[in-house]
């Protein structure tokens, strides 16, 4: 089994450094020097890669305009068939990316390869999804219109924006790239990557992927480098169309600086588990476990707070309690459920904000535990709004419990955040699970199960300081489009007859 860096992978590889990728060649930057991935479990580097340059930057994006006025001219049917290529490639070679998935961000060996596999079946169905919503346009009548004669035929179609700039987050490098790479494609733009530093690996084995589809040169492009560093730069870019973010709040901060280009973003959450008394409290308990604590609770779209009646609070505490001591704690090659999380800072804020609960009065279910980047997962019950954990989002496996005696507290509490991303409500009233769906601010609800952004086809969008716009595959690709129309004007109205 081919390992990453190896065969067909070897010439991304510079010495120690991975290559960016530009113009359709694997380059080392001018700037000589590199950035550290380094690997969660065992906190020491894995991997290094280049410290693009503003001028390598700046020749990305003439490359990328360069090429995307030729790529338009490409017929969809043929830009469907190399994503499909590309799509294939990538699923081929899930092994030595799922390598690096779990090396860079300790993603459980297992999820890491459902992660490449489920990229390329995204990548697939987006450009079935191309082919089907931008072969078709609209013919609209004048006479419609109070006022207007049948004398003006309007043609619209959809026509591609230019250069798309993708940055993803690092919990799901390979598959928020392809989220946005695959739209950006099939819609006829060209594409700038620039990869979370974590994850940034495994996006460039994807990247290579794409390489070997046979793309054409710079119509694709990944720069690597520190998003404090380089961030800016891209973002502000005039050569830039279109940005297509996912990740904390850096993407507030982007959407202040942009230009007048369409955003994308997909932001943080604090999505909110409301519990009703007439639940299935063995659905509600296993969800809470799966929704709170998969990958270890580094999801947008994680459980990050429950909102659970009092009468059947112990009841689920109970039950949730005694899923949590079967979660297999430890090392992500291990295929455990709870892995080391992402960095130091990272399980540092999360001990930060279980300390501010211990001192203000949480009880804690499981005794607080951590070993370097490693938190046991932890439920935290009694938790009350006075309490940074009640708003703030942990990203790690700690999770709140606040006990409310009233839906309309629940309700309260979840549009009291700043977030709205999604929600769930477990019920067997699907009358009440309806009004308490439409009466919480997020762009998404599920009713009894645990919040999800799959399957990828599903609108996915957030509310408030969640996000800008929906995305979803066909939202996306309608999101990278802009509408085109041509107006025929008659000399004299016509009417056309049955
Ligand atoms: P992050 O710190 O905001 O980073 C996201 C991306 O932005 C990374 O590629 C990062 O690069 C880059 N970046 C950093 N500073 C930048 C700047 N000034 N300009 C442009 N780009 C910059 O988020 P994260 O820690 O990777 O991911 C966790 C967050 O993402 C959580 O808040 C989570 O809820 C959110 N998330 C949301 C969704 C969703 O769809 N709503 C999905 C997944 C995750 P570097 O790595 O090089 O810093």
């Amino acid at each position: 089994m081919a390992l990453a860096g190896t065969g067909v992978f070897a010439e991304i590889l510079d010495g120690e450094v991975y290559r960016y990728y530009a113009d359709g060649e694997w380059r080392a930057s001018a700037s000589g020097k590199s950035v550290a991935i380094v690997n969660p479990t065992t906190r020491k580097t894995q991997y290094r890669v280049q410290a693009c340059t503003q001028e390598e930057v700046n020749k990305v994006m003439d490359a990328a305009k360069v090429a995307q006025k030729a790529w338009a001219r490409t017929p969809l049917w043929k830009r469907a068939e190399l994503l499909h290529k590309a799509a294939a490639i990538l699923k081929e070679h899930k092994a030595p990316i799922a390598e690096c998935l779990v090396k860079e961000i300790a993603k459980p060996a297992k999820d890491a390869v459902s992660e490449v596999v489920r990229s390329g079946d995204l990548v697939s169905y987006t450009a079935e999804e191309g082919v089907r919503i931008l072969g078709e346009g609209k013919l609209l009548v004048s006479d419609s219109f109070p006022g207007n004669e049948r004398n003006k035929y309007c043609l619209s179609s959809k026509i591609p924006l230019g250069v798309v700039l993708a940055i993803p987050p690092f919990n799901y490098p390979v598959n928020l790239a392809v989220s946005k790479i695959g739209p950006a494609l099939i819609a006829g733009n060209s594409l700038v990557l620039k990869p979370p530093t974590q994850g940034a690996v495994a996006a460039l084995h994807m990247v290579h992927c794409f390489h070997l589809a046979g793309f054409p040169k710079g119509l694709i492009s990944c720069v690597t480098g520190k998003g404090s560093e380089i961030g800016d730069f891209l973002t502000m870019h005039p050569g830039v169309n279109c940005i297509s973010f996912t990740g904390g709040d850096t993407g507030i901060a982007i959407s202040k600086k942009a230009g007048m280009v369409p955003l994308q973003m997909e932001l943080g959450g604090k999505d909110a588990c409301i519990a009703l008394e007439d639940a299935d409290l063995d659905l509600v308990a296993a969800n809470i476990v799966k929704g709170g604590f998969s990958y270890s609770g580094q999801r947008c779209t994680a459980v990050k707070v429950v909102l659970i009646m009092e009468s059947i609070a112990d009841a689920v505490v109970q039950k949730v309690n005694a899923k949590l001591v079967k979660l297999k704690v430890g090392p992500p090659e291990d295929d455990s459920d709870i892995t080391p999380v992402v960095t130091e800072s990272s399980a540092n804020f999360i001990e930060g904000l279980v300390m501010d609960a211990k001192e203000k009065g949480a009880t804690f279910c499981q005794e607080y535990r951590r070993e370097g980047n490693l938190i046991w997962p932890l439920l935290l019950d009694h938790v009350r709004p006075d309490m940074r954990i009640a708003w703030e989002e942990p990203f790690g496996p700690v999770l709140p419990v606040i006990r409310i005696n009233s839906v309309e507290e629940g309700i309260h509490h979840c549009n009291a955040s700043n977030f709205g991303l999604q929600g769930c409500v477990f019920t067997r009233d699907i009358n009440k699970a309806i009004l308490i769906s439409d009466a919480m601010e997020t762009g998404t609800v599920q009713i009894n199960s645990a919040p999800a952004r799959g399957p990828d086809h599903f609108p996915f969008q957030g509310l408030k300081d969640s996000g800008i716009g929906s995305q979803g595959i066909t939202n996306s690709i309608n999101m990278m489009t802009k509408v085109k129309s041509t107006v025929i004007n008659l000399p004299s109205p016509s009417y056309t007859m049955g």
